[in-house]
């Protein structure tokens, strides 16, 4: 597993530093942070579980989650029960989506008519964004 930046302060000078447990030590030349590649791993895996658990909340599926994010619905099932999360509006209303870059995101923003009726939230999603909208679920 490639590592980028430290985890602590977000630089990417850092140099090698022992192996602790079997796992590569790194320290990061900046602030002196010593981190693992596994602590790493363990920080991804926090911002994914936030993300699916918030998408989650905003009325998404499972299924729905999964192909957005790219997590077994059977680990966000988990996370769900794990922590509890219960959903407190019922499902009359649905959200639709789009995934959208930063350029089209601004596009987006720039015509009131796209906030009308019941606004938008956006979550950041990696490198882009995704903006939810409530419509009365169309079936
Ligand atoms: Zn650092």
């Amino acid at each position: 597993m490639k590592i980028d930046l430290c985890p602590n302060c977000g630089s990417d000078s850092y140099v090698k530093s022992g192996i602790v447990n079997d796992r590569q030590r790194y320290r990061c030349k900046s602030c002196n942070y010593y981190f693992t590649v596994n602590k790493l791993g363990k920080k991804i895996d926090d911002y994914y579980v936030n993300k699916a658990l918030q998408l989650y909340l905003e009325g998404l599926t499972y299924r729905e989650i999964e192909r957005i994010l790219g997590i077994s619905h059977v680990s966000i099932m988990n996370w769900v029960k794990k922590y509890n999360i219960k959903r407190p509006y019922n499902s009359a209303y649905h959200p639709t989506y789009k995934i959208l870059n930063a350029e089209e995101l601004s596009l987006f923003f720039s015509n009131a008519k796209n906030l009308s009726g019941a606004g938008a939230l956006v979550t950041e999603l990696g490198d882009k964004f995704m903006l939810i909208k409530w419509e009365r679920f169309k079936d």
